[in-house]
This record gives C-alpha cells, structure tokens and sequence, in this order.
C-alpha cells in the first residue's frame, strides 16, 4: 500500500495496490477471452455448481455460517475496499468507510439470518387431498449492478441470492469492477463453493446483453438506468423468458410545508441531492416548497450549497468528490444548459469546477421556478442539480409530486401527521421519507413503483425474488376431514 499523493490531505491515506483484476470465474481468477464467452463459462459454472453442487442442497444453517464468515472478512478490510470504491468511483473515501462497506457486511448477516428459515406452507386444499409448498432457490441468477454504488448494490443483490440456496453471475459496470473482484476473494476464503459466485467485468450491450439474453441462467437481477432494464426485460422475454427484476432511475419529489423547521428542511434538501454527487437514483432531485417559507427556505438552501465543500474524495473535509467520468460530467453539463435555456432561474453553481485541472467536479447547482414540462424537472440528471419549485395547497403539490414518469422514492417535511399521512397515501412511490431522507435499513423492502422499476431489494421481499414456490399435492383416501 503506498500514500496517498496529496500533501494537503490532513490524514494520509493508504492507497491499495490492485490486487484483482482478471475475472472469477468457478472458484478461481482468469483471463478473459472475450464478453461473451466469459458469460458462457460462468453460467457453465454456476450451472453446475446450482445442479450438482452443496450450496442450494446444504441447510441454511451451514449456508448462513458461511456467509457470516464472508462478512467478518469484509470488517477485516473496510479500509481497502472504501479506497477501491473511492478510486473507481470517486465516491467519498469517509463514507465508504463508515457506510457503504460496513453496512453491506450486515446485509450480508440479515440474510444469513433468514438462510435457516426458509420454508413453505401446508395446505388443507380439499377433503381428498392434502399439500404443501415448497420455497426452492431459483437457480442461476444474473446480477447487473451501476457503478454508483458499487458496494451496497453488489450485496443487495448477492446476499439474499445466496440464501436462498442460488449461485450466480455478478457483472459489475465497467465503471467499477475493483471491490466486487475482491469481494469473490472474500466469499472463496470464507467457504463459499467455486462457481456459487462468479464476477464477469465486461460492457453492457456485451456481456451485459450475453446475460439477459442466455438460455441457462433462470433470473435476472437489474440495478441500472430506465432505458436499459427496457432492454433487459426484452432480451428477458425474448430469450427463455427468464424471470426479471428492475430497480431504475428516479426524479424524486421532497415537498416542503409551511410548518417544517428551515434548518432541518434546508439540511434534507441540500444533503437529498448533493449525496454522492447526485449520483443517487433516490436523489431528491425536485423540491417542492410551500409559498409560506419558501423565501427563508431557499435563501438557507443557497448558502449551504455556496458552502459545500468539492474536492479530493480521499480529504476528509470533502463533501463532494468528482462525477464517475466524462460521459456523467458532461451530461450533468449539458442538463445544466438545458436549465438556463428553458427559463428556470439559475440561484447557485452551473459550473464545472477546475480543481487543479483534474477530475470531473460539478458545482452544486440549484434552479428554481422550474416546471414539469422542464427537461431537468423530467429527465433524472444523476449529479449535483436541483429544480426548486413553489406551491399554495396539498393538492397541488401532490399533483405535481406525482408528475413523472418514476416512482422510486420521495420526501415530506411537516410537522402535522394528518399532512404527512395523507401525503404519503397519495404519492405513487416505493419509499416515502416523512422528516428524514437517506434511511435506509435492511429489513426496509426498497424499490420503484411506475418506470422506477419493479421487484424489491431489501427485506425479506428480496429473498423471495430468488425463490420460487413449488406446490406438492397428496390423495388423501380415508380422512375422516
Ligand atoms: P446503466 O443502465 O447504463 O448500466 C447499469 C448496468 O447495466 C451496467 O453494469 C452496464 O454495464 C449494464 N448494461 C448496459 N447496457 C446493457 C445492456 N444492453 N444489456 C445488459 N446490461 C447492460 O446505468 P448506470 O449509468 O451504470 O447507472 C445509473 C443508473 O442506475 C441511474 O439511472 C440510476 O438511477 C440507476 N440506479 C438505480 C438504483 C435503484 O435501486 N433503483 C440504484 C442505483 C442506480
């Protein structure tokens, strides 16, 4: 491990050597031949290990201690893998320690927890027969995860697959392959057999497509944007008709009321967009404020964003590092553009920032009088801008608040229950946030309503995606019931 280059930073950072960077495939690291044929061997191998292998036969328990064990590991190099993700992603080197990477562990240990409790029903059906279900591991799972989160997604979607007794294929975006390689280091040395869990880098309409559209791999697990998972459910339907889920993009709404507190309203509007650069499908990225405090709400706003710290993603002091790349950073730009030409009122930022001439940094730009038919009030822009907008009534905010094609998450500051419940009723989203934003937890199920996407991560609903339930049906010839 070597330090990191910046004299500045106030506590130098260890900056990992690379240790992975081929593919994982059947228990081992090897070269790739080409997208499409790492695809084939991987499915070959998470085929057999899911047809022939311990892991879907083994009892949860054994399953669970495993996993446990995968998760210790990753306590044990918490530093490393925040540096990894922080290096791929430019996400803030701070909150990988303190979030990302932990709390991944413990979705590690919630499923873990439920591998031993899975189990079906019995039925009465009818006087002649007698049945029960059983819940069975889907088989072959295909995960495709963004680059935003490429820690927390990873293990939303491997920790329940896992379980439930699957084995899988895991394709990082070509953003940020580093944590998941060394996190198939991990689930090796913590007893995870080869071929349960297999890492395939490669592009999207590549190696991304190869799973989709594979006749041996009986689910698919989409993390990504709305315009791909559409491709990913027709190459789905298309193929073997494989079973698909979809966690998508988000234009989330955070409404305001005239009785919030400025201070905590203005702290969950400026951290629900800012957060990881904006790079967050549940950023609050349209804020509704009721005409009562609008005023004091958005001079406070302003002035926090005018004080929000970007820069070096290692520096502690950092709230905001630099977008994933080019492409990111100048779609942010041109959103940007589109913004001032539409007529919204530009109050703060719209610039790239030049920080010694390196990295991609956007300022944190706030718009205001921005309206539905806005391209940055339509389209999910997945950086640090946010469209600020006045209204008089509830209903009015709850029309406007549902004016979109997504539904992934949204927020509400008030302080009357009657309020927050009524809202909450008649907002089209997954997760409604009442006086908080960001909280998340793994017993919380999480997941898009309208094109935000379908089927849930977290939760025990997440088990269930990588279940299926099996009906056995007895005669029963001489009960007396
Ligand atoms: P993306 O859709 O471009 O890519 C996501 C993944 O899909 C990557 O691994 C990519 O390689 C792969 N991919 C690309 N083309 C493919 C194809 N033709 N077939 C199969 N796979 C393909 O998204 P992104 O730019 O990496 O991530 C940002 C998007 O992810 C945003 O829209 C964001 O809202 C969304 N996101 C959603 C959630 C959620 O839980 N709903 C969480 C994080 C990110």
């Amino acid at each position: 491990m070597g330090s990191h280059g910046n004299d500045n930073l106030e506590s130098s950072v260890k900056i990992p050597t690379i240790k992975f960077t081929k593919l994982f495939v059947n228990g081992e690291f090897v070269d790739s031949i080409s997208d499409k044929e790492d695809v084939d061997l991987a499915v070959n191998a998470a085929r057999h290990a899911f047809d022939d292998g311990p892991w879907p036969r083994m009892p949860g328990s054994e399953r669970a201690k495993r996993m446990m064990k995968f998760a210790d590991l990753i306590d044990q190099n918490v530093e490393e893998l925040a540096a990894l993700d922080t290096l791929d992603a430019g996400k803030l080197f701070s909150m990988g320690k303190a979030v990302d990477i932990p709390s991944s562990a413990d979705t590690l240990r919630y499923y873990a927890g439920a591998a031993d409790k899975i189990h079906g029903d019995v039925l009465k059906m009818s006087r002649e027969f007698h049945a029960y279900t059983l819940h069975e591991p889907i088989g072959v799972v295909g995960h495709i995860i963004p680059w935003n989160f490429p820690t927390t997604l990873f293990f939303l979607k491997v920790s329940p697959a896992l379980a439930a007794g699957c084995t899988m294929i895991v394709k990082p975006a070509e953003q940020t392959p580093l944590s998941a390689l060394y996190y198939a280091h991990l689930a090796k040395l913590a007893g995870i057999p080869d071929g349960v869990l297999n890492v395939v880098t490669g592009f999207g309409p590549t190696a991304g497509a190869a799973i989709c559209s594979h006749m041996d791999i009986d689910a698919v697990s989409f993390t990504g944007s709305t315009e791909v998972g559409r491709i990913v459910m027709k190459a789905a339907a298309e193929s073997n008709l494989k079973v698909v889920s979809l966690e998508l993009g988000g234009k989330s709404p955070l409404i305001i009321f005239d009785d919030a507190d400025v201070d905590m309203a203005a702290q969950l509007a400026l951290i629900g967009i800012l957060y990881n650069k904006g790079e967050i499908c549940v950023a609050s990225s349209r804020v509704y404020v009721q005409e009562g405090i609008y005023d004091k709400l958005v001079k406070k706003l302003v002035e926090m964003a005018k004080a929000w710290v970007v820069g070096d993603p290692f520096d502690p002091k950092v709230q905001q590092g630099p977008q994933v790349d080019k492409e990111q950073f100048d779609k942010i730009l041109t959103y940007i553009e589109h913004g001032k030409r539409e007529g919204a009122t530009l109050l703060t930022g719209g610039k790239p920032l030049a920080l010694g001439g390196k990295g991609y940094y956007v300022e944190p730009t706030i718009f205001a009088e921005v309206k539905e038919d806005m391209l940055i009030a339509k389209d999910e822009i997945f950086g640090p801008v946010l469209a600020l907008a006045k209204f008089k009534t509830i209903d009015e905010a709850i029309k406007r608040a549902n004016s979109t094609r997504y539904g992934l998450a949204a927020g509400i500051v008030t302080k009357d229950l009657d309020v927050a419940n009524t809202v909450s009723r008649s907002l089209r989203a997954g997760t409604i946030w009442i006086n908080c934003y960001f909280a998340f937890g793994n017993d919380c199920p999480f997941g898009g309503y309208k094109m935000s996407g379908f089927g849930k991560d977290s939760g025990l609903e997440a088990l269930h995606k990588y279940l299926q339930v099996k009906s056995v049906v007895t005669p029963l010839y001489n009960s007396p019931w």
